[in-house]
């Protein structure tokens, strides 16, 4: 055999061996949650064998999961659930739907899950799933089976005391009903707390749907009164990228508190009205034709424009990454307010920090869905449930407390608030560690 019997790579090259592909999005991901960890661990202190524990996942578990369509054919599709850490208590994180997620994307997920939980005081680790499908693409009764088949996959790992799964990008209260119904049949009864995001018929928590953009909506205006001059709310300029569950009901919470939301996105474009959107309206419109794109009350827009729009806070909640070194230095809002996990890369942080954007990281922003799905849970276990009130009043307790712990730990030791959220975070982890000793 000679080198020319070997096939021509993508790159022109005769090898045995394909190119290697780029990165994923997902290792991107999971190298800025390493490189966020090392610079917390430096800050703390950390021994090197502590911060690899912290940066290792305690079990991920890769699955096929076969699914028959509708015209009869097989297709096998790639499921993952990552438990990054169980030191502070059962393992707590969504499960995504989306054809690109892979298991560094998955681990990236679970290993913020961890410091997020421990940064807002819930006695949970992180953990994280996924499958790689793209849910528009399948039936009802087709993603029902995915549903139900990756649920079986996993079923060792989860149940109210060891890890409960949450909705993501992708997933929404009907798929965690299919997974309370796919646990409690094996179990051979009802275990409601198995899942949080429920249908409330099913033990769902009052203030669930929308509690992860009422905690943006509370950090943001947090952030506006500490940070932009104690600025009131009123006529603020807003942009959100991502109209799905979080964006598009944080749009709503700030239109709400008089805030002026000028453009929003979705994978399918983006729309801006400089003089305000109407959000309910568009919501509307969103809900009955898939996509903000179309929506007549506004002026199309590119999605990459919105991001650079002269505005005063922009909120990402759509995916990872989306801020990078490339437009980092074109972002003219004054706050940023992460409602999406890890949109923001490393790169984009230094970038946005040297031009004095204040960035409200996910860890912190976005930490109000976990902190009701923590409620939803604790309702579960004790047969009992809150009114929408009482479960609001708790929700903004915690935000509020962990805000100000971050902004506290930043001013007084000049870090950014992620660098002061990452700090508390993983310092709780690594204490808990400490306190429990190593087994054997
Ligand atoms: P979702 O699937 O309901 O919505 C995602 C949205 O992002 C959709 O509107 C989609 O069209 C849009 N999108 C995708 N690619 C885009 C692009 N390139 N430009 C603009 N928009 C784009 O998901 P979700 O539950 O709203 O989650 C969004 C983010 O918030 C994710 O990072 C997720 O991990 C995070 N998050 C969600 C929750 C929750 O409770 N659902 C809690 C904490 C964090």
């Amino acid at each position: 055999m000679t080198v020319t019997d070997f096939p021509t790579t993508a790159s022109g090259v005769r090898s045995p061996i394909p190119d290697l592909p780029a990165p994923s999005a997902g290792e991107r991901a999971l190298a800025a949650a390493r490189f966020q960890l090392a610079e917390a661990s430096r800050f703390l202190g950390l021994d090197d064998g502590l911060h690899d524990m912290l940066a290792t996942p305690r079990r991920s578990l890769t699955v096929s999961v076969p699914v028959r369509r509708e015209d009869g054919r097989l297709e096998v599709v790639q499921g993952h659930r990552v438990q990054h850490n169980l030191s502070r208590g059962p393992a707590k994180g969504g499960i995504r739907f989306h054809p690109a997620t892979d298991l560094a994307e998955v681990t990236a997920l679970a290993m913020w899950m961890t410091w997020k939980c421990a940064l807002v005081g819930i006695p949970y680790g992180g953990a994280k799933g996924g499958v790689a499908v793209d849910p528009a693409t399948l039936t009802t009764r087709e993603l029902e089976r995915v549903t139900r088949r990756y649920v079986n996959e996993i079923l060792p790992l989860i149940g109210p005391e060891k890890d409960i799964p949450a909705p993501d990008v992708g997933t929404d209260e009907q798929t965690m009903a299919w997974i309370m119904d796919t646990y409690s049949a094996n179990a051979g009864y009802s275990v409601p707390g198995v899942v949080t995001g429920k249908p409330t018929a099913l033990g769902g928590s009052l203030g669930r749907a929308g509690a992860t953009s009422r905690g943006v909506q509370i950090a943001a205006l947090q952030a506006l009164a500490s940070t932009e001059g104690a600025r009131s709310p009123e006529g603020t300029a807003i942009a959100v990228q991502g109209f799905g569950k979080v964006g598009a009901l944080a749009a709503q919470y700030l239109a709400d508190a008089g805030c002026r939301v000028v453009a929003v996105s979705d994978a399918g474009g983006a729309v801006v009205r400089p003089s305000g959107l109407d959000v309910a309206a568009l919501r509307a419109h969103a809900a009955g034709t898939g996509s903000v794109h179309g929506y007549r009350d506004a002026d199309p827009l590119s999605r990459d424009e919105l991001l650079e729009l002269d505005v005063d806070v922009l909120v990402p909640a759509a995916l990872e990454g989306m801020i990078t070194a490339d437009n980092a230095p074109r972002v003219r809002a004054r706050l940023v307010v992460e409602g999406a996990n890890g949109p923001t890369t490393p790169e984009a942080d230094l970038i946005l920090a040297g031009n004095g954007v204040t960035v409200v990281p996910d860890i912190l922003a976005n930490a109000g869905g976990v902190i009701v799905s923590y409620l939803e849970w604790v309702q579960n276990t004790q047969a009992y449930s809150w009114s929408a009130g009482e479960v609001e009043v708790k929700l903004r307790d915690l935000m509020e407390n962990a805000y100000r712990a971050v902004a506290d730990l930043a001013a007084e030791r000049d870090l950014t608030l992620r660098q002061a959220a990452h700090a508390i975070g993983v310092g709780r982890v690594a204490e808990a560690h400490r306190m429990r000793g190593l087994y054997p």
